[in-house]
Parts: structure tokens; C-alpha cells; sequence
């Protein structure tokens, strides 16, 4: 069989500092552990937009169609603010995302425990938190017709419309069960069946889905309701399947139990493709950060989990992502910070490169 491959597109700001970091793990995989993979390089954003006018040329739209993941950066800046809408470098983001079709994006919010201080919440609340989101992304509220800003008597009226099928429900609930066979067996769903009619579906849905996974136990809770526990006792969950809006709005509350955006990993999948791997693309929650870029003070971890997630998730490689994910654990029970993790008296950051090589280091002290 051959390698598997990779498309990385850096984009702008710290997207090309912390990719770097990525790839001397990629490389770190290769020499060590004999994991070779086809890894090609192009542009998005607003680096894309200075060669090709566009923030993603469709020569590159063809190859991430083709790779088995796509690892990206971040994208945008204050040079682009400025920009037509139609050449921003988020839409060259939204095009990958549309045009892959990837309806799955997955979330987790993990608590390191060196880090565990940093939480809003206390320490025990969070302390080896491990739970995943996963919000349908290509449906929903954002999406639904009829749309827009009407006049209605002598006054105007915004209009958004909530509509899912029951096909869109069926696949990301797949996905869901599908993650839930991987970690610890349970699923729950979160909607708000008690007053949308999208929401009686979706726990329709679930629930007949769930029977084709009789290993799994799902349970369902309204979306308010699961905010609240999302923040009072965080632990009891291990995959929350949700929509696209209450979805934005809970993998964001449950992110920031864990501390930094510069720890943040995701994951968007869609369907599978002819090798039976997803189409996929991984990427940090955070942006192109133009405040510190340049500087080397940003933190690479969230784009190297957001690799970690491509093992498990694209390269069935579960084990090496437990390597990935441990050896990022020792390097920060051993103090290391860059600048956005400190809080300790007395300790000094680290720079983005510094971290980088400290995570291949623990890596190759971990074999
Ligand atoms: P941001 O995530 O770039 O930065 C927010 C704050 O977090 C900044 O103070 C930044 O220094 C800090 N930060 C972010 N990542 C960090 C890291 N890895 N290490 C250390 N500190 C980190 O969000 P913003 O400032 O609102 O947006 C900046 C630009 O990024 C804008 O052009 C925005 O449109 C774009 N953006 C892109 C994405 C994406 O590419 N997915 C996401 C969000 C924002």
C-alpha cells in the first residue's frame, strides 16, 4: 500500500511557525518509528491570495481532494482585513471545508494535567478531562433557506431558518457512534427537542441510529441543560453529538475548560473515500495570531495534536497518537511553557521552536 498522504497548507501569521513543528514530528515518525508518509506543501489564505489573487487556488482544492488529510495552519491578517468578501482568506477556509463536503467537526476539550490551574474551573472539576464534541457542520441554522432581512408591515424582520434532514442527522450521528467505538462507549445527544421540531427529529434519528450500536449508551439532554453541565461536571460526558448552532456554542464553552487556545486541536471529516479513510482536515482552533507572529512565542502544541488527531482519525494509528499525545504530556509535567501557558512564578518561556523540540525529544526518550 502506498504512504499515506498529506497536503499541508500553512497559511499566514503563526500558521507557518507552528507547522514547522509539525513537521519535525512528521519527520520524527519517519526516522524513528519507520511511518513514512507523502507530505506536499501549498498555499491558503492570505499567503495564497499574494501569489494567486485568491485565497485558495483551485489547483490546490484539487490536491486536498486527493490526499488523506489536509493539516492547516491558520489563515488571515490585518494586511487582508481590507480585502473584497470574496478573497478574504477565511473563504478560501470555507471552500476547503464546503467543497470536501466535511459535515463532522470534532472538538476535544482535554485537560492536561500540568495545566489543569489554568481551567476558570477548579482543578478536580477538570483533572484528566477527556471529552469530545462533535458538531455537524454543514447544516443547520447557517445554512437553512429561507434566510435573510425582509420588510414586514412598516418594519423589517431577520429571518434564519433551523432544517435538517434526517439523512445529515444520520450521518454525523454515525460519526458520533463510530468516535464513541474508539474512546469510552457513550454518546450523548444534545438538542432542544422539547420546543424544535429539528430537535424531535434529531433525537428520532439518534436514537434509531443507536440501535446499530448496541455497545454504545446514549443518552439525550436538552442544550441548555447540557451548557449547565458542561461547566458543573464536565467528566461525565465522552462524545456530545450536537448541531451546527448549539454545537459553536458548547465545543467553545467546553474548549475553554482546558486553559489555552494555543492547546486546542480539531478535526473536520466527511465521507469516506474509496480507501475507506474520511475526508479530513486538521487544524488548531486558533487563528493566524498577527499579534505575536514572527516572534516565536507561539505555542505549537494545538497544531501537532491536531496531527495527533490525524493519526487516529485518518491513519488508524490510535497507538501512535497515544506516543504523540504522551510525550506532550511529559514535556509539560516538566515545566516547559511557551509564553502563553505561564501563570508559575519563576518560569521562563520557552519559544515555539524550543517546545517543538522538546515534544521530538520526549518522543524519542519515550521508545
Ligand atoms: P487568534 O486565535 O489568532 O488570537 C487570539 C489570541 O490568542 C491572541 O492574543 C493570540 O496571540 C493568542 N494565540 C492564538 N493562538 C496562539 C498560540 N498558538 N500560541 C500562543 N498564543 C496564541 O484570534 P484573533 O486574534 O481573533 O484573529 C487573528 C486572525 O486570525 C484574524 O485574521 C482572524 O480572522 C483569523 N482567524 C483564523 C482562524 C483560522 O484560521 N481557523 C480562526 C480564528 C481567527
Amino acid at each position: 500500500m502506498s504512504n499515506p498522504s498529506i497536503l499541508i497548507l500553512p497559511g499566514d501569521g503563526i500558521g507557518p511557525e507552528v507547522m514547522t513543528e509539525v513537521r519535525k514530528v512528521i519527520t520524527w515518525f519517519g526516522e524513528a518509528r519507520g511511518i513514512q508518509f507523502d507530505v506536499s506543501e501549498d498555499l491558503v489564505g492570505g499567503a495564497a491570495y499574494d501569489k494567486h489573487g485568491v485565497p485558495l487556488a483551485d489547483a490546490t482544492m484539487a490536491k486536498a481532494q486527493e490526499v488523506d488529510a489536509v493539516l492547516l495552519g491558520a489563515v488571515g491578517g490585518p494586511a487582508y482585513d481590507n480585502l473584497d468578501f470574496s478573497v478574504k482568506p477565511e473563504r478560501g477556509l470555507l471552500r476547503l471545508r464546503k467543497e470536501m463536503d466535511l459535515y463532522a467537526n470534532l472538538r476535544p476539550a482535554q485537560c492536561f494535567d500540568a495545566l489543569a490551574d489554568f481551567s476558570s474551573l477548579k482543578r478536580d472539576i477538570v483533572a484528566g478531562l477527556d471529552i469530545m464534541i462533535l458538531r455537524e457542520l454543514t447544516s443547520g441554522v447557517y445554512f437553512g433557506e429561507p434566510r435573510g432581512i425582509f420588510e414586514e408591515g412598516n418594519e423589517r424582520v431577520g429571518i434564519n431558518t433551523q432544517r435538517y434532514t434526517e439523512s445529515e442527522i444520520e450521518r454525523a450521528a454515525r460519526s458520533a457512534f463510530e468516535l464513541a467505538m474508539r474512546r469510552n462507549k457513550k454518546v450523548c445527544s444534545m438538542e432542544k427537542a422539547n420546543v424544535m421540531e429539528s430537535g424531535i427529529l434529531w433525537r428520532e434519528v439518534t436514537t434509531r441510529v443507536g440501535q446499530d450500536y448496541p455497545e454504545v449508551e446514549l443518552s439525550h439532554m436538552y442544550a441548555d441543560n447540557g451548557a449547565m453541565q458542561l461547566v458543573r461536571a464536565p467528566k461525565q460526558f465522552d462524545v456530545i453529538l450536537t448541531d451546527n448552532l448549539f454545537g459553536d456554542i458548547l465545543s467553545d464553552c467546553a474548549a475553554m475548560l482546558t486553559g489555552s487556545l494555543g492547546m486546542l486541536p480539531s478535526a473536520s471529516l466527511g465521507a469516506p473515500m474509496a480507501n475507506g479513510r474520511p475526508k479530513a482536515m486538521y487544524e488548531p482552533v486558533h487563528g493566524s495570531a498577527p499579534d505575536i507572529a514572527g516572534q516565536g512565542k507561539a505555542n505549537p502544541i494545538a497544531c501537532i495534536l491536531s496531527f495527533a488527531m490525524a493519526l487516529r482519525y485518518s491513519f488508524d494509528m490510535g497507538d501512535e497518537a497515544d506516543r504523540l499525545e504522551g510525550a506532550i504530556e511529559k514535556v509539560l509535567a516538566d515545566g516547559a511553557r511557551t509564553a502563553d501557558l505561564l501563570g508559575e512564578e519563576g518560569v521562563d518561556p520557552i519559544s515555539t521552536s524550543e517546545m517543538g523540540d522538546a515534544v521530538v525529544a520526549a518522543l524519542q526518550a519515550g521508545l
